[in-house]
């Protein structure tokens, strides 16, 4: 009697913990699930980047990166209707995935050392540069002549660290938490220029209620690794994003997705990089 009591109970807590691990793979409080089956994946993007992440007012999400992080999940075995999008700002990128909100991150990322000390990198991807956005009646010819302008750039980026290190130490740097409130910026009159990668400002640019008011000045300042970025210490998944990188350009997918996501705004990208291939 004791027995069959002991193993009712034992039986009852096998079906406890078996349904707990069956709501754990998609509760929401990790990454991702093992892959397929329905499992889920939290990604991370930007949700203001016209061309490269962006949310439309309809709910849906388009750009480039989005595009790239489509295919890798899929190559990671995931189905596309099993993406949450997640929004990642500059800053809060490296914290997102040591945290674990995210699995991955597909969000306009330069890989560089420092960052590397911190989370780790499949890639690259995408060579971008960096430039400025200034109104179409204005020009700018070198980095320097920023010096003592209004120059928006946003909280954690690489735009504005090299602005600060080298470009124009002596501008006034208002440093934003996302691009599209650098460009309203622009468009008000509180700032004189917004810096950050020219795919970034090409979106921006052709935007309609921004056409023929905003140009790039056409500066190559630096060079824009973009990585897909993975939580520090998990190789397995840096190899498969690797490997899933090098099938979308090979397959043409990812000339698909430049054309379909720069066509639009006239940006005329860099070639597919290769893996492992930063350029300093
Ligand atoms: N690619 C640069 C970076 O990773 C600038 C764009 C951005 O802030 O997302 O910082």
């Amino acid at each position: 009697m004791m027995l069959r009591k002991v193993t009712a109970a034992a039986a009852a807590a096998l079906v406890l913990s078996l349904t707990a691990t069956a709501c754990g793979s998609d509760d929401g409080d990790s990454g991702s699930g093992s892959g397929g089956g329905g499992d889920k994946i939290k990604i991370g993007i930007k949700f203001d980047q016209p061309g490269i992440g962006l949310k439309e007012p309809d709910g849906t999400y388009s750009g480039f990166d989005v595009d790239v992080a489509t295919y890798v999940a899929e190559e990671l075995g995931y189905d596309a209707k099993d993406i949450e999008w997640v929004e990642t700002p500059s800053a809060d990128r490296e914290t997102a995935l040591s945290r674990g909100d995210v699995k991955i991150i597909a969000a306009s990322y330069s890989i560089t050392d420092e960052r590397k000390q911190k989370v780790d990198f499949a890639g690259p991807y995408l060579l971008a540069h960096q430039d400025l956005l200034i109104r179409a009646d204005e020009s700018i010819a070198k980095g320097e002549d920023l010096n003592g302008k209004k120059l928006c750039s946003v909280t954690g980026s690489t735009s504005a660290q090299n602005v600060k290190d080298s470009i124009a130490p002596k501008a006034q740097l208002r440093e934003y938490g996302t691009y599209s409130e650098c460009i309203a910026g622009l468009s008000s009159g509180a700032v004189d220029a917004v810096t950050t990668d020219d795919s970034i400002l090409a979106g921006f640019a052709s935007q309609d209620q921004y056409k023929g008011k905003f140009k790039l000045a056409g500066l190559s300042l630096s060079n824009e690794n973009y990585g897909i970025g993975v939580k520090k210490g998990d190789t397995e998944t840096v190899d498969k994003v690797n490997d899933a990188l090098e099938k979308m350009v090979s397959d043409g997918a990812w000339e698909k997705a430049v054309k379909d996501n720069f066509g639009p705004a006239g940006y005329e990208n860099e070639p597919a990089p290769k893996i492992g291939d930063i350029v300093k």
